[in-house]
């Protein structure tokens, strides 16, 4: 399979949520370690994220082109939540019905990790879910300003769950 992994944000002005943690950081190690993975496991790997960007919008488009460009099999965009504080849990977000079914089973084995499921969403707002070309998925890991899921995350076991679900 060829996976086209999307590092959420850092690209600057394309930066992610300050919470306890920085967004930024999460995304960038999460992601590396799931592109990794899933070389180990011989799959092909498309990084989208961009080198540069002068817009949050150029920076959006580029992951996109990058992806349908490589006609990647599945595209997965990683990015964690910031809310109030209280919300916490996964949740993902996915436009196709194939893209959903990817999506309920990368968010089962996040589950399994002892986040609240939060469910998968319908991501027809999302810019990167919209103008790519192949099933799609946004996922919101965890909440970076919610205390409880940030003592529960473990990015080793993260990245696994992730990998299992885009795998199985
Ligand atoms: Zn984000």
């Amino acid at each position: 399979m060829k996976f086209g992994i999307d590092i959420g944000h850092n690209c600057p002005p394309d930066t992610g949520a300050q919470g306890i943690k920085s967004e930024d950081s999460l995304t960038l190690d999460l992601g590396n370690r799931v592109i990794a993975k899933l070389k180990n496991l011989g799959h092909e790997v498309i990084s989208c994220l961009p080198a540069k960007a002068d817009t949050v919008k150029e920076s959006l488009e580029q992951r996109c082109s990058t992806a349908n460009a490589a006609n990647v099999d599945i595209f997965v965009s990683i990015h964690f939540n910031s809310f109030n504080s209280q919300a916490n849990g996964a949740e993902i977000f996915a436009m196709s019905e194939p893209g959903k079914k990817i999506a309920y089973s990368v968010l089962e084995e996040i589950i399994k990790l002892g986040f609240l499921n939060r469910s998968v969403k319908n991501g027809k707002h999302l810019f990167v879910l919209k103008h790519t070309n192949m099933p799609a998925i946004l996922i919101e890991a965890c909440f970076i300003d919610s205390q409880k899921d940030i003592n529960l995350y473990n990015p080793e076991a993260m990245a696994n769950a992730i990998v299992k679900g885009l795998t199985s």
